[in-house]
This record gives C-alpha cells, sequence and structure tokens, in this order.
C-alpha cells in the first residue's frame, strides 16, 4: 500500500478520534478533518501542476502544515524534501538544488533564520533556477504563495485526478528524500519509497502496542526521520494522536504538554530527556499518564534509560537504533524484554530485516564480539539521491546497508552499539570505544552530560579528552573526574584531558557533533 491509501483508511476506521495537535497552534484535529485538510491542500498542488515524481521541499520547524505537507504530497504522489530548519543561505542552496525542488513550502522564520529573507535572496540573484513555486506558511508575500490559498486553486477536476492517483500510485515509488542529520559531516539525501517508511513506522507502533487511546508527545524535528516516520507513521498506522508541544524543543514546553495533554507516551534523543529530567520544575508535573515512548538516535545512557522509567513512569519505553538510510529503525527493544535489555541494549532485529556484523575483511564475526553492523531488507533506501557513488559506498552489490556503527550482538540477538566507526580512539594501539567511558562518567554525581573524544597526541597517536556538563550549581575539578575513573577503569582510558562546558556543538536532531569537538579540541592544542 500507499502511505496516502493506508491515512485513508485510518482516517475512515479512527475518523472521530484525535488526530494532531499542536500547541502553539491551537491546531486540534481529528482523523477526518486531518482527512480533508490533506486532501484539500493536495488537490491544490496537483492545481498548481504538479506531477508525480516533482519534488516538493519543506523548509519549516514543527507545525500542522509540515503534517498536511508530508501526507498531501504522498497523496499526490510527489517526492517530499526534507530541509533542515537550521540551514543558512549556502545549504538551501545545495539541498534544493541538489534535488531540483520545483516546490517549497516554508515557514516565514524560525529562531534566527529568516527563510523568507534568504529565499528572496537566492532567487534575486537566480541560484534557484528550479524552483517554481514558494508556498508560505502564515500568508501570501511576494512572490510567494500563502499556504491557506492552495486548497481554493482546485476545482473539482483536481480533487477526482488525487483520487484518481490514489489507485494509481505504486508502493515501489520513491516518497521522501530524507537527509540525514549531519553528524559526521555534511548531509546525505536519502530516497525513501512508500513501502519503505510505511512498514517501518507500522512494525515501530507494533512494539509499542499503540492504539487509538494513545497520544503521543513528538518534540523531536519533522524535518528527521524521527518525527516523521517514528512519530507521525507510527501514530497514523495505529490511530493514535500526534502531539506536538512546539516549533523546535523547549523541555518547559514538553512538560506541560504530556501533563496537560495527558499523553501516554513521548519521544526524544538522550538529551532532550536529559533537559527534561534536569528541569528545575520537573517534580511539579503529573507525568501519569505516560507509558511508553522511544528514545534513539545516539547512544542511551542507562542510567538516564532508568530514570526515564521510575521517574516518567515510562515503564514501556523502547531504544530503537536506526539510520535514515534504512527507514530507519532496525532495532528496537520490546516492552516484553527484561529490564536490564531494555536499558543496556537496544533490543533485537525488526521483523523482515536481516542483520550481520563483519570485521575489517567483511568476514561475519561471532557472537560476542564488535564489528561493522550491516542490515538488509526491505527498509535499505534506493540510494543517495543522485550519488551514485557514495550509494555504492554504503550499499554493497548484496544490497547490504553498511551502517558505519560499530555493533556486538550476544547469543540471543540483542544488539549493542558500541559506537561509530569515526569515533572510536586508537591510542597507543588499544581500541577505546568512547561511549564506554561516557556510561562510566555519567555515575558521577556531578555529571549532567559527557561526551569523550580522541585528539592527536605525538606520542600515543591519540588521547582522550572528556566534555563535561555538570549539574547546575555543581563545581568541579579535572583531578576530580580523574580521581573517580583511578582504580575503576583501565588506566588508558582515563581521559588525559578534561573540558567543563555550558553545550556541545549539536544538530537540530539533538545529536552531538564530535567532529566539531575534535577540530575545536585540535585547535586548542594548537
Ligand atoms: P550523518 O550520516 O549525516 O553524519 P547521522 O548518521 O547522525 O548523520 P542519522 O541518520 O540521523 O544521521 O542517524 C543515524 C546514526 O545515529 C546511526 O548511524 C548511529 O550512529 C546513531 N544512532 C541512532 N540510534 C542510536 C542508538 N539507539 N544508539 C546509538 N547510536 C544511535
Ligand atoms: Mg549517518
Amino acid at each position: 500500500q500507499t502511505v496516502g491509501a493506508f491515512f485513508d483508511a485510518a482516517a475512515r476506521r479512527w475518523a472521530k478520534s484525535d488526530a494532531l495537535i499542536v500547541r502553539h497552534q491551537k491546531v486540534r484535529w481529528t482523523y477526518a478533518e486531518l482527512k480533508r485538510k490533506v486532501d484539500d491542500f493536495a488537490a491544490g498542488l496537483l492545481a498548481l501542476g504538479f506531477v508525480p515524481g516533482d519534488r516538493v521541499g519543506i523548509w519549516s520547524p514543527n507545525n500542522a502544515e509540515w503534517v498536511i505537507t508530508q501526507l498531501a504530497t504522498a497523496k499526490a504522489g510527489l517526492i517530499l524534501v526534507n530541509i533542515n530548519p537550521a540551514y543558512r543561505l549556502a545549504e538551501a542552496d545545495y539541498a534544493l538544488n541538489k534535488v531540483a525542488c520545483k516546490a517549497l513550502v516554508t515557514a516565514s522564520q524560525f529562531k534566527t533564520s529568516d527563510y523568507v529573507g534568504m529565499l528572496n535572496q537566492l532567487t534575486a540573484e537566480g541560484r534557484l533556477p528550479h524552483l517554481q513555486t514558494i508556498i508560505r506558511i502564515g500568508g501570501a508575500a511576494s512572490g510567494m504563495l500563502g499556504f491557506d490559498d492552495v486548497p481554493g486553486l482546485a476545482g473539482p477536476e483536481h480533487h477526482e485526478r488525487l483520487t484518481q492517483l490514489g489507485e494509481e500510485l505504486q508502493f515501489d515509488e520513491p516518497i521522501n528524500i530524507q537527509f540525514t542529520s549531519g553528524t559526521t559531516g555534511y548531509p546525505k539525501g536519502a530516497t525513501l519509497t512508500h513501502h519503505n517508511i510505511l512498514n517501518n513506522g507500522f512494525f515501530i507502533g507494533e512494539t509499542m502496542k499503540l492504539s487509538e487511546k494513545d497520544r503521543v508527545c513528538i518534540p523531536v524535528p519533522l524535518y528527521h526521520c524521527f518525527g516523521m516516520v517514528l512519530g507521525n507513521l507510527a501514530c497514523i498506522t495505529h490511530g493514535s494522536a500526534m502531539v506536538y508541544p512546539g516549533e523546535g524543543f523547549d523541555p518547559l514546553a514538553v512538560l506541560e504538554t504530556v501533563a496537560e495533554e495527558k499523553c501516554t507516551g513521548l519521544y526524544g534523543v538522550p538529551t532532550m530527556f536529559i533537559a527534561e529530567l534536569g528541569h528545575a520544575d520537573f517534580k511539579k508535573f503529573d507525568l501519569s499518564s505516560l507509558r511508553t515512548g522511544i528514545m534513539a538516535g545516539s547512544p542511551c545512557p542507562i542510567e538516564v534509560m532508568k530514570r526515564v522509567v521510575s521517574e516518567m513512569h515510562m515503564e514501556d519505553v523502547t531504544i530503537c537504533y536506526g539510520m535514515t538510510e534504512t527507514s530507519p529503525v532496525s532495532f528496537q527493544t520490546s516492552p516484553a524484554d527484561p529490564l536490564e535489555k531494555r536499558v543496556g541494549s537496544v533490543g533485537r532485529i525488526h521483523p523482515h530485516v536481516e542483520v550481520k556484523i563483519v570485521d575489517a575483511e567483511g568476514r561475519i564475526v561471532p557472537p560476542g564480539e564488535t564489528g561493522e553492523l550491516c542490515t538488509r531488507g526491505y527498509s535499505v533506501m534506493r540510494g543517495y539521491w543522485d550519488d551514485a557513488e557514495k550509494t555504492s559506498e554504503a550499499i554493497d552489490a548484496a544490497r547490504w546497508m553498511h551502517t558505519g556503527d560499530l555493533a556486538r550482538l550476544d547469543e540471543e540477538g540483542y544488539c549493542n552499539i558500541v559506537g561509530r566507526i569515526k569515533d572510536m580512539v586508537i591510542r597507543g594501539g588499544e581500541n577505546i570505544y568512547p561511549r564506554e567511558i561516557e556510561e562510566f562518567l555519567y555515575r558521577h554525581p556531578k555529571v549532567q552530560d559527557v561526551q569523550v573524544i580522541g585528539v592527536p597526541d605525538p606520542k600515543y597517536g591519540e588521547e582522550l579528552c572528556a566534555w563535561i556538563r555538570l549539574k547546575s550549581g555543581a563545581a568541579c575539578t579535572e583531578e576530580e573526574i580523574r580521581g573517580f575513573c583511578q582504580g575503576q577503569i583501565a588506566h588508558y582510558k582515563i581521559p588525559r584531558y578534561v573540558k567543563f562546558v555550558d553545550a556541545f556543538p549539536m544538530t537540530v536532531t539533538g545529536k552531538i557533533q564530535k567532529y566539531l569537538m575534535r577540530e575545536e579540541a585540535r585547535r586548542e592544542l594548537g
């Protein structure tokens, strides 16, 4: 099935259930109401002359229009391209031209990003030759259509055409070009089909036992697969309500939303949960409605997972591991797993996905040993858009996706993500996985958040450097941190450098960009 067909069926089945709640826009729509908005906007896109396969970009923080656009483009057979809301001029220029977007849905501004201003500048300089239509959320502007004016462009023939497309569109056609987070460098555009992401969303919702009774609070960006697949598609395939606390992430808004909307599920990357648990008013909120949720996107510290289970009442919380290129999830813990696996692994392989762990020569390693994680199955992307070279580096001839992550499987199939290959530190010939030291330092009572990187060293090749964010009001010295490690972890794993910071360089998806930390450390060390 296509995403559009599935959504229509959901809208019939759960017509009167809450579908979408967007707090900062005061939006509250049932499935039937959302379907009407989606159909009207989709028909308007057809009236504008777009045909299946055309690329439509979206450059906006989270809002109701994002959800409408996601579903409307799917129904009209258009390929939605998610443009990172933090992008500036050069990056937007690159992304829009890389995929030759014909239309772009955009907000006016977000934080310090003035989208309209940047687009006007790019247009004036003739740098957007493919772009025919800009649709602005919040009303028309010079050279731009208003989002709410698009439905009015459609006549009965466009609505008829939309119904026809429901029969014609194929599930194995591309529906999205999703850019990766850009954690390790420049983001890559993964081409994904209906089949890829609809199934993935469905299986995620199955593991979480979502139903029309669930209300899932989604503070992660929609531009990323976490929001649009784990969020929207898992909810839509199960009749659950999607609840958006705001345009961007704000821990207070999340706590308020969960308490006031009686959310049963909550999503986030680890840094988001850390911020919520660490909020001064955390204890004031009644979070007892929570039952489930997802932590994903980066290594999920065991200490944080335990607090999520006990202090946020998320007994059934699951961890997901995945990547944009695989639609995204390939491992997920299940509420049925023993607690130690649920906080200390990323669970077992998803249905209909194969896994293997290989050494540097490509040989499968035995259980318990570390190697590169490879996955294969329905969820693997078509490829990177218009980039055969990068695609063949990532997906081999037998269609195995090489994740670039180091992992270990145990006898029962539970997986531990050891870290990214690019983040591994080699000190004096010893392989060190920063994750292990981070997990250890999280146990220090004054540590709020910690990230460990390798920095160049003339004697050992690399040395470890820990960046630490202390809990509010705490004071600590480098010696104290090293003393904490002494006798507890091997001497070569004790960070040579400790740096106390207020923040880490981060992507919009809340991931820490260690490559930027390494660049800064190199500069500091001269
Ligand atoms: P880029 O590829 O542009 O550098 P990225 O890899 O961060 O960025 P995503 O596709 O958003 O872009 O993220 C996938 C990566 O996130 C995985 O390859 C893995 O390194 C990491 N990841 C995701 N979930 C987990 C998890 N539960 N535990 C550990 N790491 C995770
Ligand atoms: Mg990646």
